[in-house]
């Protein structure tokens, strides 16, 4: 078997090694072909704060200031003196973990005042608290969905979603295509399953566009469908008051079951479902990645109060955010760089060669510009990107630096199509 023949695809199953066999091959790979090739596969140690951080260069070994294009932290609420506080007081309560699973001990007060909360702000009647947002979506769809059911996807989902249904059948439509999912729904659906549950990202990770949820709602009444958001990438960001895709389509407490993360907009880390009182209940005691794991952390549970409060009390910082995203997105514009259907905060070039985006990342790199350069399985292998995400503390000045180097690297390297 030659290695520089193999992609990263292969080595999710060869049939003729075991799994020992399998990582002692993809070792020979990873030496041998991605750090050759400076695949930026490699996890970078950061230190410091948002949105500048410092990095360690992996090609001069020493340490650099990076303007940080990288982060989901849309409002910068990880470095929010409100958040860090109650964090700490937490901590200092309640000790630095929560010492068993929810079920058997480990719930404290601030996880039912947090589920209270998250409910209130959804506009819906109760919510789950996970520790990931990968547990609540997986944890909750292999919960519900058998091969008795259908899962209808938007075709870019999160992986954490696909996870989830691993154990019931799945039906694709076309990304963010309305006719596309009402052909799936009365031409390939039918009434062939017991559950319908189509299922959306909020705002779509890799290309930062809004699903048209509004729609999405309407089409599932009439096929008798249910209907789950993702909103990972939209709380903090859209709607009035910073609670997402929901609100920012008038539709509070019109979706069956809403799910999202606490590690984006909300700066910490963890997961939630939030649906009525008696999907709750079921998921309660029968989602294993909510039972047989340890529950939150009081710090993350404790920040996570305050930064609900903070999306609430705070409109400012979602005002900079957007006056961020659209300066950026109008000088992308008006300098001809193109990124799709991109509307929130998270900003793809699409360049769809690996090497190029990896020569653009590090050509970024060099000039203290961090961005995250999206290959497969991210993304699908036609449509390798450069991802930028912009937070609310940005400056002019980081903007402005990014543009620069941008339309440099454009006339080297060809990254405007
Ligand atoms: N859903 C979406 C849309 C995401 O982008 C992510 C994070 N990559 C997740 C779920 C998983 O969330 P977490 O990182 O909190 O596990």
């Amino acid at each position: 078997m030659d290695s520089t023949k193999l992609s990263l695809l292969d080595f999710a199953d060869i049939p003729e090694l075991d799994i020992m066999q399998r990582a002692k091959k993809f070792k020979e790979f990873c030496d041998d072909v991605i750090d050759r090739k400076h695949f930026y596969y490699k996890r970078e140690a950061l230190e410091g704060s948002f949105p500048v951080r410092k990095i360690l260069d992996q090609y001069t070994g020493k340490i650099r200031k990076m303007i940080y294009l990288a982060s989901n932290d849309y409002l910068n609420l990880t470095m929010h003196p409100k958040v860090i506080k109650a964090g700490i007081e937490a901590l200092k309560k309640y000790g630095a973990g929560a010492g068993s699973v929810p079920l058997f001990g480990g719930t404290i007060d601030l996880h039912t005042k947090l589920e209270k909360r998250i409910a209130k702000f959804k506009s819906c009647e109760a919510s789950l608290i996970y520790t990931s947002g990968f547990g609540s979506n997986a944890g909750t769809l292999l919960a519900l969905l058998n091969k008795r059911d259908v899962a209808i996807l938007d075709t870019l989902v999160h992986a954490s979603i696909v996870e989830g249904c691993s154990n019931t059948n799945i039906i694709l439509f076309s990304h963010n295509k309305m006719s596309s999912l009402e052909y799936t729904l009365a031409k390939k659906v039918g009434d062939n399953y017991r559950t319908k549950l189509i299922i959306v990202d909020g705002v779509y990770s890799m290309d930062g566009d809004i699903a048209h949820l509004d729609k999405i709602v309407e089409i599932a009444k009439r096929y008798g469908a249910y209907v789950m958001v993702d909103d990972a990438h939209a709380i903090g960001v859209l709607g009035k008051n910073g609670r997402g895709t929901t609100e920012h389509f008038n539709i509070m407490g019109k979706v069956d079951i809403v799910a999202g993360t606490f590690s984006k907009g909300l700066g910490v880390v963890g997961g939630f479902i939030a649906s009525n009182k008696e999907m709750i209940e079921l998921l309660r005691f029968y989602s294993r990645s909510y039972i047989f794991s340890t529950a939150m952390t009081p710090q993350a549970a404790g920040s996570l109060l305050a930064g609900i409060d903070v999306i609430e009390d705070e409109p400012e910082l979602r005002e900079k955010l957007w006056e961020n995203i659209r300066y950026f997105r109008e000088n992308l514009l008006s300098l001809g760089f193109k990124m799709g259907n991109a509307e929130t905060a998270i900003f793809p070039i699409i360049i769809g060669d690996d090497l190029k985006v990896k020569e653009i990342t590090r050509c970024l790199h060099e000039r203290d510009i961090y961005v995250n350069p999206v290959m497969f399985p991210a993304v699908s292998k036609k449509s390798s990107r450069i991802r930028m995400s912009i937070m609310a503390t940005h400056t002019k000045e980081h903007l402005d630096t990014t543009l620069n180097a941008l339309e440099d690297i454009d006339k080297k390297l060809g990254i405007k199509k």
